[in-house]
């Protein structure tokens, strides 16, 4: 049985009980005086009469003895009679005669009394009424009437025995009753108490039972609507923070928050990856603490001061590199201009400037190169002009220059044409089958000249009988004549370029090996960006201009291959390209 309905039924009993209690009590006292009211009167009737039939008779009348004794056995008393001194005139009736006791109390209390009168003789609980007799207006002595109390008592007994039978009849009814409707009105409050207390701990799956059509099944209700409408608010609230904190962690850029009074209270997945540090370190920390950078403490203080949005660009140190950070920091101020922090979001613009660096250098690069040849064209035909042209010698050399110059104008502007082509987003090549084989020896055809000329020793060396790939004829020719025109440039006289082509399951595997000059292996990532080129003197005088490597790179990765270089300064370098086989192209 729970606390509240024990209580309520204690409270219901006791109040109950109090007043059955009460009632009996007050009932049994009314009873009680009824019925001795009732037997006082009926004594002081009897005890009348017997006066009445007294001063009718003579006091020494024979038969007044007779008489009484028939009276006192009809009306089932005792009877004493007495007289003003106290001598006894009659006595009859059953029962123990107490003379003296009965006397002396009637001669020193009652002596004077006119009316009826009682007397209780505490020994043995008798009961006497008195009442004195008149012979011709005289009074004449008492008649005293005696009955035995324990009729009273008898009667008393029965009283009360009836009234506790029924009131505790009545009670146990009561309980019962009781029991029954407290527990009908206090189980739906029980129950609804106890899922308004789940619901308080946070449990808003917590439900009761409904079954009532009362006010107790209001409540039950109404508290399963409670339990309902917070269940979908702490759902819909926990989907929104779920939302924003798959954004927030997801989000490209790092991001932190800041409150008021300057901790860190946030950091975010993004942040965490780009500078490289644990949330321990750094959550719930004074940002000055926290941060390392003096530039993010800066752009922090700032803010906290002028509370206004701050946009800039960092240059920040992590670990062995440098990167660009674009920093956007606000204020966040609530309603009543209310602080409430700072939010910071770094953007890693590293790339972006490294691009828009590239593109500055390509343009000064192009430039530069375009003017070396421009300004001799100019130069010479300025001097041709001059008069020098009336020399035919002088001309004829002049006019070779120029013709020189024009041409590596010319294979400037295809390499670049070429470069930006393949560069181009959605640069397409046509795919066809080929046979590797004889791309190379038709490029070896075209160079062998060169290679003659050079007197350099240009051999190729293919075993398989075909060499077939998925590619483009041009495309791959290109590839091959950069590659091996290249060794053939930076070998010296005397030196060997050995072209070969292996055919495998998957791949093609072809080799451009030279015994020339070499490279640093410091410098070979870098060959393959635009303009870059290793002894600048010595490749420009060869007509370089570093863009050969740069299209070689973009053209094997359109046709998905890979390219390798293995290079030793002073004895020679290997170029090596993996082609597929049937790489699907789409
Ligand atoms: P071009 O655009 O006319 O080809 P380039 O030959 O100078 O000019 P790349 O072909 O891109 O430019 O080569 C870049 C640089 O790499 C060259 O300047 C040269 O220094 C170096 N290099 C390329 N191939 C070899 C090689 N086989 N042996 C030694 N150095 C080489
Ligand atoms: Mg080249």
């Amino acid at each position: 049985m729970s606390k509240f309905r024990f209580r309520l039924l204690f409270a219901l009993i006791s109040l109950i009980i109090t007043v059955l209690v009460g009632l009996g009590l007050l009932l049994g006292q009314i009873f009680n005086s009824f019925y001795i009211n009732t037997y006082k009167d009926r004594m002081e009737k009897e005890a009348s009469l017997i006066a009445l039939l007294l001063s009718e008779k003579k006091l020494g009348d024979e038969n007044i003895d007779s008489l009484m004794l028939e009276a006192s056995n009809t009306l089932n008393s005792r009877l004493t009679i007495i007289d003003n001194s106290g001598n006894l005139l009659f006595e009859g009736g059953e029962g123990r005669f107490h003379h003296e006791e009965l006397i002396s109390r009637v001669l020193n209390e009652h002596m004077e009394e006119t009316d009826g009168f009682q007397i209780i003789l505490d020994e043995d609980r008798l009961f006497y009424y008195g009442l004195p007799f008149y012979e011709n207006g005289e009074k004449q002595g008492f008649v005293l009437l005696n009955s035995p109390v324990d009729s009273l008592k008898k009667v008393n007994q029965q009283i009360w025995s009836l009234l506790v039978a029924s009131l505790g009849l009545s009670l146990v009814i009561i309980l019962l009753l009781g029991v029954r409707i407290t527990s009908q009105y206090t189980r739906p409050i029980e129950s609804a108490t106890t899922v308004a207390m789940e619901l308080a701990k946070g449990n808003y799956k917590a439900r009761t039972y409904e079954d009532h059509l009362d006010e107790t099944g209001m409540l039950s209700q109404s508290i399963n609507i409670l339990a309902r409408n917070l269940q979908d608010m702490t759902r819909a609230q926990e989907m929104q923070q779920d939302r924003l904190q798959t954004l927030i962690e997801n989000m490209g850029s790092g991001l932190i928050l800041i409150d008021g009074r300057g901790y860190v209270n946030l950091v975010n997945r993004a942040y965490k990856e780009l500078f490289d540090i644990n949330s321990d370190d750094f959550l719930y920390k004074l940002y000055y603490d926290a941060f390392s950078h003096e530039e993010i403490i800066g752009l922090i203080e700032d803010i906290f001061m002028t509370e206004v949005n701050v946009r800039k660009q960092l240059l920040l140190p992590l670990k062995i590199e440098r990167r660009h950070f674009e920093v956007y920091g606000a204020p966040i101020i609530g309603h009543n201009d209310e602080w409430k922090g700072i939010v910071l979001v770094f953007h890693d613009i590293t790339e972006l400037i490294r691009l828009e660096q590239m593109r500055k250098d390509f343009v000064a690069n192009v430039s530069h190169e375009l003017k070396t040849p421009i300004t001799s064209i100019k130069g010479f035909s300025e001097t041709l002009l001059d008069g020098a042209m009336d020399d035919k010698q002088t001309l004829e050399y002049f006019l070779s220059i120029i013709l020189k110059e024009s041409d590596r104008l010319q294979s400037l502007i295809q390499d670049l044409l070429d470069l930006s082509k393949v560069e181009q987003q959605g640069f397409k090549i046509n795919i066809a089958d080929c046979d590797l084989k004889e791309i190379l020896y038709d490029v070896y055809t075209i160079l062998n000249s060169k290679a003659e000329e050079k007197e350099v020793n240009l051999s190729i060396d293919i075993r398989d009988g075909i060499v077939p790939v998925r590619g483009d004829v041009h495309r791959l020719k290109q590839i091959f004549i950069n590659l091996i025109s290249n060794a053939l440039t930076y070998t010296p006289k005397g030196g060997r370029v050995h072209i070969t082509a292996l055919n495998q399951e998957e791949h093609a595997i072809v080799t451009v090996s030279d015994t020339g000059i070499g490279m640093d292996e410091e410098e070979l990532p870098r060959i393959f960006e635009r303009f870059y080129r290793i002894d600048k003197a010595r490749s420009r005088n060869s007509g370089g201009t570093g863009l050969g490597l740069a299209i070689v790179k973009h053209l094997v990765e359109a046709h998905k291959g890979h390219i390798k270089v293995n290079s030793i300064v002073g004895e020679g370098t290997t170029f090596t390209i993996t082609l597929n086989k049937d790489e699907k192209f789409d």
